[in-house]
């Protein structure tokens, strides 16, 4: 078993000063893995003073040296991505494979990506008689969740780090063990102390410390709606710069003439991606009346033959939830969906046979859900998909706009025009047209209550500066 018992503060291993601990689960077991000495809010003082002291000195250093660092960390990543994965495999419960492929292809990818944008971003433009800077926004405080752990913190961190900032991470503590790799990593490739910081504590305990601290300059959270929200009206007393990732109830909207399977087949695949434990999820399924009964049939077989079982087992196709509150909180939303009228076309607030002891849920798809339910509102955060039916294009789109969330969305036709077209109806951050694969240099975030602010690319960097104008005496016209 793992103990986590220290935090990285200004460039050391220091022993947390907390004394509470806690346990990391195996998700397919309940086993614990790791157990974690919790940090202590001192722990969270003294990080944030660390990034402080180091963060005149990192924002004068030239992009390109930043950016040499940035790359030194991602193939760092890449020579231990097999092990960081089996770890979030054990933590999360997302298939090994797919670990392999989005847990750590993503953050190696973004690290590589902030390498380029560190020195190609626009860090100086000329607006008549202004020479208009970006200027690195000092300290950040970086708080993320569990469910992608190493992606979430390297959308951050990365682009932080690129812009010239400094940075304290506080991880989710269900599944911290990639944030202590990656700092280990850090650590080997040299940053200088202070310009990263980990400290591994509990949000409850160390959150408000972090985010009130008045030499922090920026908070930056992924997580759900109501931590998002109290984080940003506690930022707001000292004005602090907020960017929030939350959470999402997203739709696709099959029209009239589209590939009924293919778009079915599409839909489920994102909708149980990582358990249903994914923010963009696709978990509400819009489909034309005189369609319901086809797309009905075609989901509840695909969904019947998902092979659900332990993430390092490579035939498995779905794993468990991450811990027994998420598992009981979706299995008590599937128990709602069906008290509220809805038909059970597969899955069940049942655990799948064989699998009693990890914190396993049926792939479920529930038919004829009304929009306005529960079930067609609330973000469930498990493998639930919901089918809607509708009458015409515009009560589609009145649909899918009809949530509090607005992250993500996908729209299938026979024309990519005619779904582009509805596309540009649809209220949400990120939308796919035909099953067009995601764009990790694309700004991604959420209208509404799916959050404030854009990560990713040369966008996430944007929340990370603050614009300067210098006004320049008017020169001469030539
Ligand atoms: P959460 O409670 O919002 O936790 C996210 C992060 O915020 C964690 O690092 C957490 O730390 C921290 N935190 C908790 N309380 C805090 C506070 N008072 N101040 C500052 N930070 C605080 O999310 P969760 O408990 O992991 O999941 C709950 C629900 O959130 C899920 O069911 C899902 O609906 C949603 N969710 C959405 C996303 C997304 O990507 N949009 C991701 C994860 C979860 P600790 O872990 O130490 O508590
Ligand atoms: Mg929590």
């Amino acid at each position: 078993m793992q103990q986590i018992s220290r935090n990285y503060i200004g460039g050391q291993w220091r022993d947390s000063t907390g004394n509470r601990t806690r346990q990391v689960t195996e998700a397919a077991t309940g086993a614990v893995i790791a157990e974690v000495r919790l940090a202590s809010v001192a722990d969270a003082q003294a990080a944030v003073e660390a990034a402080r002291q180091a963060a005149e000195g990192w924002a004068a250093t030239p992009p390109q040296q930043r950016a040499d660092y940035i790359a030194a960390i991602g193939t760092g990543i890449k020579e231990r991505a097999e092990a960081i994965a089996g770890d979030i495999a054990r933590e999360v419960g997302m298939p090994i494979k797919l670990a392999n492929r989005i847990q750590l292809g993503l953050p190696i990818m973004a690290w590589e990506a902030y390498a380029r944008h560190a020195v190609a971003f626009a860090w100086q433009e000329e607006v008549g008689n202004s020479l208009v800077q970006r200027v690195p926004a000092g300290v950040v405080v970086a708080i993320t969740p569990w469910n992608y752990p190493l992606h979430q913190i390297s959308a951050k961190v990365a682009a932080a780090l690129a812009a010239g900032c400094t940075v304290v991470l506080k991880p989710a503590d269900m599944a911290p063990l990639s944030a202590v790799a990656l700092a280990e990593i850090i650590d080997a490739a040299g940053l200088p102390a202070g310009v990263f910081n980990l400290v591994v504590g509990s949000g409850s305990e160390i959150g408000d410390t972090l985010v009130c601290h008045p030499e922090v300059d920026v908070v930056s959270f992924t997580g759900s709606t109501a931590i998002g929200s109290h984080i940003a009206a506690l930022a707001a007393r000292s004005v602090k710069k907020v960017s929030l990732e939350l959470g999402g109830k997203s739709a696709a909207i099959i029209l009239d003439g589209a590939d009924l399977a293919q778009a079915t087949k599409a839909t489920l695949a994102s909708c149980f991606l990582n358990s249903g434990q994914t923010c963009t999820a696709i978990t509400r399924l819009l489909v034309p009346s005189k369609h319901y009964a086809t797309v009905a049939a075609l989901a509840a077989e695909m969904a019947a033959s998902t092979v659900v079982g332990n993430p390092l087992d490579a035939a498995t196709r779905m794993g468990p939830l991450v811990s027994a509150q998420q598992r009981d909180s979706v299995v008590n939303y599937i128990k709602t969906g069906l008290a509220e009228g809805a038909e059970l076309l597969a899955g069940g607030p049942d655990a799948p046979e064989g699998l009693e002891a990890g914190f396993y849920v049926r792939p479920t798809v529930l038919g004829r859900v009304d929009p306005g339910s529960t079930l067609g509102q609330e973000e469930i955060f498990g493998p639930v998909l919901v089918i809607i039916a509708y009458e015409d294009e515009d009560q589609a789109v009145a649909i899918a706009n009809g949530v509090p969330y607005g992250l993500a969305g996908a729209v299938w036709a026979d024309s990519d025009e005619r779904a582009l077209a509805v596309a540009q109806r649809m209220r949400a951050g990120q939308i796919d047209v035909n099953g067009a694969p995601f764009n990790l240099q694309a700004p991604f975030g959420g209208f509404g209550q799916s959050g404030v602010g854009r990560e990713n690319g040369r966008y996430g960097m944007e929340e990370f500066v603050e614009l300067r104008s210098i006004q320049m005496p008017r020169r001469a016209p030539a």
